[in-house]
């Protein structure tokens, strides 16, 4: 199957399936990616209608992971997540120091509130309706659904994240557009995505967890994602890798090739990602910190 739309990057209209997959994680569907051949940017296909796209979320679970939980696997899920949240804010305040902070898909806020507690302005964006009343009431944030985001003052923010959500977003056109005029002219955009060049998602192929489909409707490169950018008049200021990704997607993608070693050999072969990572600069996931032109 070929999709009769044009690259939703460059245009072209040279398309051709690069990889058949399925959903491993929730409906077992299959889907197609079907890849430029100008610019190397990747679309699941076909696209969900957006009022399909629900059922694709497993929303039952989405708390699954918080405070309120107990028991030694989620204090160790908290203790990496606080170091990840950390490390985080570690990457931004090299570039700003304090102000407005507008996290799209913020989920249940953790970041946010780190960030709160840090005297900044935090301000979330979340469509999931359970993750934005948990982080309003436990962290006493600002977050707002998503339909809000074109109702926000524009030049406003110091910093707009997007941790792994562009993946997510029917239109990215559209999308990064909006949070340019929402980004003070100074301000910074901080993108993290999972890669499609990186040495996992080879290893795995239609099995990479950092595939997701259909959760994930776009599949990037740092080539790709740099057109983009370019595309967009934003500017690449930095690319940081995002190395315990490596780990937890080589194990799920481990699990769903059914390996009983999952874990041993999940745990290889983020190791192996990581240390090829560093030559090719190619990493399970990547930040990328823009700026506009
Ligand atoms: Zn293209």
């Amino acid at each position: 199957m070929k999709p009769t739309n044009n690259c939703k990057i460059c245009g072209s209209d040279e398309l051709h399936v690069f990889l058949k997959t399925q959903d491993y994680f929730l409906t077992n569907e299959a889907f197609d990616l079907i890849k430029c051949d100008q610019c190397g940017y990747i679309a699941t296909y076909p696209v969900p209608a957006n009022e399909d796209l629900g059922k694709y979320y497993d929303s039952k679970n989405y708390l699954s992971h918080t405070a309120a939980q107990k028991g030694m696997l989620n204090r160790m899920y908290q203790i990496l997540r606080s170091l990840n949240i950390k490390r985080k804010y570690n990457h931004i305040v090299k570039y700003k120091q304090n102000g407005n902070i507008l996290d799209i898909g913020c989920g249940t806020g953790e970041l946010l509130n780190y960030f709160s507690t840090h005297k900044w302005n935090a301000t979330g964006i979340e469509p999931n309706a359970e993750a934005r009343t948990f982080g309003t009431y436990s962290y006493h944030l600002d977050i707002k659904d998503e339909s809000e985001l074109k109702n926000l003052t524009l030049e406003q923010y110091d910093v707009i994240s997007m941790w792994h959500v562009l993946e997510h977003v029917p239109d990215i056109n559209h999308r990064i557009e909006q949070i340019k005029k929402l980004l003070k002219p100074d301000g910074i955009i901080v993108i993290a995505l999972p890669n499609i060049n990186s040495y996992d998602a080879i290893k795995y192929g239609r099995f990479w967890a950092g595939l997701d489909v259909p959760r994930h409707l776009h599949h990037f490169s740092p080539n790709s994602f740099n057109e983009l950018a370019k595309k967009h008049q934003l500017q690449l200021l930095e690319s940081i890798p995002m190395k315990m990704d490596s780990f937890y997607v080589s194990l799920l993608s481990e699990k769903y090739k059914n390996n009983s070693l999952a874990l041993f050999s999940g745990f290889f072969s983020g190791l192996v990602s990581n240390f090829k990572g560093r030559r090719s600069n190619n990493y399970s996931s990547m930040i990328f910190v823009l700026k506009k032109e």
